[in-house]
């Protein structure tokens, strides 16, 4: 494709998803005439609902829009990947080879999730009793596998490293298990989830009732082991054990896998002068002013950036309004006035009419929004907040920088 000059805004921002069009909504709310979102997706996805259609609670297409249609008004959007950015030169470089020169640059092109790290696993993705809520082709898959099965060996596992809604990899095992049990074939089902953290959840709070809803479920939990390879043929996933001291590996048959792919930065950000130089490779901000650690026009938030929170739309909500708070100083030449304190919260289903909301900050002690509720019990009305009050704030409220 030939090469394109010239393009030039004011405050780039790379990526459209849940942090890139917060940001650009609220930036426009604040008057800033001159910004360019960078995003090569048509689609615009809300990928909290996914759990629930990989549950059989929601339909697949409530999870889409258009992405031009939560393009904010007045905001220019590139319809190109960014695959460079300089930021000596400040310059971004498209996949099609248009440098996007910028004065103060967001990062926000989500994560990438490394599938081929698991041998076998890519090869058989939506096949043989294999699939993941983590991609939107997928997560119909998942209850396609779920709502027939009536015996066997149900295996779901989580990776080890951060990952987007780290509750994803559990909250459908309680999902497909309520369902189960509701068809009365759940005695049937050696249900597996293989965690290789210590605990079911980083607070000990929810961590606790979570012990509790898998026990409800007789599930076998395989703390502190992860997946390591599929052989599809067989129908087998290899388990290694992470304890410390362990070096053993089992061989488990199963009948339906849902597998979480391990996940880290796009492999141009790891590579290029933004990274943190990590393995992960996340975009290097400080952790509650979101503006980077080398240079002080450049901010990122969300999946992408190397803030120690859970990596979730949650966090984004909070991460959105500093980020503008603090790019607005910038360019103003004053103090950072905002900061992060790392909140975000997960919506842990735990039946399929039932929610634990998991809320906490970088201290990792519970952090309730509501007042007068016990969110440390399962609950129908978070329920009906997960299914039916959360999408709605995101798309009528957050994408529009009100919330
Ligand atoms: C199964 C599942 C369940 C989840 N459940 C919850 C939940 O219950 N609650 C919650 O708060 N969060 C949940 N999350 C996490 C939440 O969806 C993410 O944390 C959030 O969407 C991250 O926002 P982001 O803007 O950083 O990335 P994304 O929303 O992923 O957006 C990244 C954007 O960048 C674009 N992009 C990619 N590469 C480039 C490039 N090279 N150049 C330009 N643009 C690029 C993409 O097209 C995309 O539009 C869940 C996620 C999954 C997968």
């Amino acid at each position: 494709m030939a090469r394109q000059e010239g393009l030039r805004h004011r405050v780039v921002i790379v990526g459209g998803g849940t942090a890139g069009i917060s940001v650009a909504a609220r930036l426009r709310r604040a008057g800033e005439d001159d910004v360019a979102v960078l995003d090569p997706s048509a689609q615009h996805f809300y990928q909290p609902l996914w759990t629930l259609v990989g549950g059989g609670r929601a339909p697949l297409k409530e999870s889409v829009r258009p992405e031009s249609s939560v393009m904010p008004q007045g905001v220019r959007w590139i319809q190109d990947a960014a695959r460079e950015i300089d930021p000596d030169r400040q310059v971004v470089t498209t996949n099609a080879g248009v440098v996007v020169g910028y004065e103060y640059l967001v990062v926000c092109p989500g994560l990438q999730l490394d599938w081929g790290k698991v041998p076998g696993l890519a090869d058989t993705l939506g096949r043989n009793g294999v699939s993941s809520n983590y991609t939107y082709e997928l997560a119909p898959r998942t209850w396609e596998m779920v709502k027939p099965l009536r015996k066997g060996t149900a295996v779901f596992t989580m990776p080890s490293g951060p990952i987007k809604c780290a509750g994803a990899p559990q909250k459908i095992a309680y999902l497909a298990a309520d369902w189960w049990r509701k068809q009365g074939s759940l005695a049937a089902i050696h249900v597996v989830l293989v965690l290789p953290t210590p605990a079911m959840f980083g607070v000990p709070e929810f961590s606790r009732v979570l012990d509790q809803v898998a026990k409800r479920y007789g599930i076998d939990v395989r703390l502190q082991h992860e997946m390591v390879e599929v052989n599809a043929d067989d129908h087998e996933v290899v388990i290694a054990d992470r304890r410390e001291g362990a070096d053993s590996k089992v061989s488990l048959h199963y009948d339906f896998l849902h597998a979480v792919p391990p996940q880290s930065a796009p492999d141009w950000i790891k590579d290029g002068p933004l990274a943190d130089g990590t393995p992960l490779g996340y975009v290097a901000v400080n952790k509650h002013t979101h503006q980077h650690v080398r240079y002080p026009n450049v901010f990122s938030l969300g999946d992408a950036g190397n803030t120690p929170n859970s990596k979730t739309g949650a966090a984004i909500r909070k991460q959105a309004p500093v980020v503008v708070a603090n790019l607005l100083a910038t360019m103003a030449g004053k103090e950072l006035p905002a900061r992060y304190d790392g909140y975000a919260s997960c919506p842990l289903t735990t039946a399929r009419n039932k929610m634990l909301l998991a809320e906490f900050d970088y201290t990792m002690k519970p952090h309730p929004t509501f007042p007068f509720i016990d969110t440390q019990k399962e609950r129908y009305d978070m329920w009906l907040l997960k299914r039916y009050g959360l999408p709605a704030m995101y798309w009528n409220l957050m994408l529009k920088g009100w919330a």
